[in-house]
């Protein structure tokens, strides 16, 4: 093991390189371009391997981010793939958006140590985009069909989540949205260039794939009220996120021309 791992000593930490600035001003897709295979196996090799690892620890969702570098340092990618998958619904997200300079990478021990972090976010979203490539990522099959149904009220992350893990038990799972299209604020809130709209919708038509079924332009209290969906299912999920803006208490906050980031990015991103 130390053989491929500990090499924080040796190998520098390195991001992704960034698309030109030139290209980006055009498209406005995502920052960072790829890793090639081998500067993901190089950068997942500095990790030194903690026995108490504090990027798990402060990882929210908990992933055996030790093991899969590991794998990944090994060149055992599809392993490595299948192990950050165990504990997160769409790892190429999180690798994407989440905010791991305060959760995984900033209580990496060698960043604390002054060697600059194992670059986590990176390799996890070079992981699963090659799974997507190389097409290990499959509809699952459910062990039985369940003759209960449940309903969710929003098809953002958190209801996507839900949804996920109440079909692989076999459950009927109907999704609710006010929206035209499935992901919540991860197509309606946050712009492209952190995470490009396509890298959502093929996790919809996965879910899909595995039999649940999307009810948009569907909004719970005027389409239909929370209890004739209740009435409908044997259990509810309301996943609507939190929506009410925060007011800016400056003089000049109501003038004509000021809007809730909300609203303007909506409106934005559906454009
Ligand atoms: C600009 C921006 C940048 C962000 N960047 C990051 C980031 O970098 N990292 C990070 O971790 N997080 C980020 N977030 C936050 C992240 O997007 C949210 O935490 C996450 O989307 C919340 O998921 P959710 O499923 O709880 O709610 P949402 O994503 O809000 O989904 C809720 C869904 O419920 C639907 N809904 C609501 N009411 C009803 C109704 N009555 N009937 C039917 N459907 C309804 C909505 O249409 C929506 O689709 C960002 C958010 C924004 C706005
Ligand atoms: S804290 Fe850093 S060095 Fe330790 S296991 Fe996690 S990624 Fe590796």
């Amino acid at each position: 093991m130390t053989q491929n791992m500990l090499k924080f000593v040796s190998v520098n930490r390195q991001m992704p390189d960034k698309r030109e600035a030139d290209k980006r001003a055009k498209d406005f897709h995502e920052i960072y371009a790829e890793y090639i295979a081998d500067k993901a196996k190089e950068q997942a090799s500095r990790c030194s391997q903690c026995g108490i690892p504090f990027c798990q620890v402060h990882c929210p969702l908990h992933n055996n981010i030790p093991d899969w570098l590991l794998l990944t340092a090994e060149g055992r990618l599809r392993e490595a793939y299948e192990l950050s998958q165990a504990t997160n619904n769409m790892p190429e997200v999180c690798g994407r958006i989440c905010p791991q300079d305060r959760l995984c990478e900033g209580n990496c021990v060698i960043e604390q140590s002054g060697h600059g972090t194992v670059t986590i976010g990176s390799i996890e979203k070079y992981l699963t985009d090659t799974a997507w490539k190389e097409g290990w990522v499959t509809p699952f099959k459910i062990p039985r069909e369940r003759d209960q149904s449940v309903g969710i009220i929003g098809a953002g992350p958190g209801g996507l989540a839900a949804g996920e893990e109440l079909r692989r038990k076999g459950y009927r799972v109907y999704i609710y949205d006010r929206y035209d299209r499935v992901g919540g604020l991860l197509v309606y809130g946050i712009p492209d260039f952190k995470l490009e709209k396509d890298i959502v919708a093929r996790r919809a038509k996965r879910l899909q794939e595995c039999g649940i079924e999307f009810h948009l332009n569907f909004e719970v209290g005027r389409d239909a009220s929370l209890e004739e969906l209740r009435s409908r299912h044997d259990a509810i999920v309301i996943a609507t996120g939190v929506y009410g803006p925060r007011d800016l208490a400056l003089p000049g906050a109501g003038l004509n021309g000021i809007y809730n980031a909300m609203d303007y990015l909506t409106a934005s991103n559906r454009h």
